[in-house]
Parts: C-alpha cells; structure tokens; sequence
C-alpha cells in the first residue's frame, strides 16, 4: 500500500528522521544520551536545545558547573 500511512520517526534531540523506531532509538542512545558525565567536574551533563533564527543548536550542558561539553547544528 502507500506510504500514506506510514509514520517517520523522528529523533527528539536532532529532529534526524527515521524509518524505523527501533533504529531511532538506537540512534539516540548512542548519539544523545539523556545524560552524559560532565568532563569538567563531577556533575551531569544534560543535552538542551538553543534556537536562533535559522537553525537550532543541541548542546550539552553541564548541570552543576555550565560547561557547555558538545554542540552541534540541526535543522528544524
Ligand atoms: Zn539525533
Ligand atoms: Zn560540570
């Protein structure tokens, strides 16, 4: 049948789409973590969306010091 009825799934954090769920999920385990170990302290680090205009940043951030740990672009 047509595609019609098919859903994309999409990656919460990059907005990355996918066919599958299962391929989305390992996607974002192994990408984006909830939470990732601060390389600066002790502390979580935690992954946030910053808009601008254009296009989005996904950042991860520090929840005890700010250390901003990765960034990278996606598009919304
Ligand atoms: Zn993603
Ligand atoms: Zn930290």
């Amino acid at each position: 049948m047509g595609l019609l009825g098919k859903k994309k799934e999409k990656c919460d954090a990059c907005n990355k789409p996918f066919d599958d769920l299962d391929e989305c999920r390992t996607h974002m385990k192994n990408i984006h973590p909830p939470t990732k170990p601060c390389t600066k302290c002790s502390g979580l680090m935690a992954w946030e969306r910053q808009h601008t205009q254009a296009y989005g940043n996904l950042i991860y951030v520090c929840r005890e010091c700010d250390f901003i740990g990765e960034m990278w672009r996606y598009y919304p």
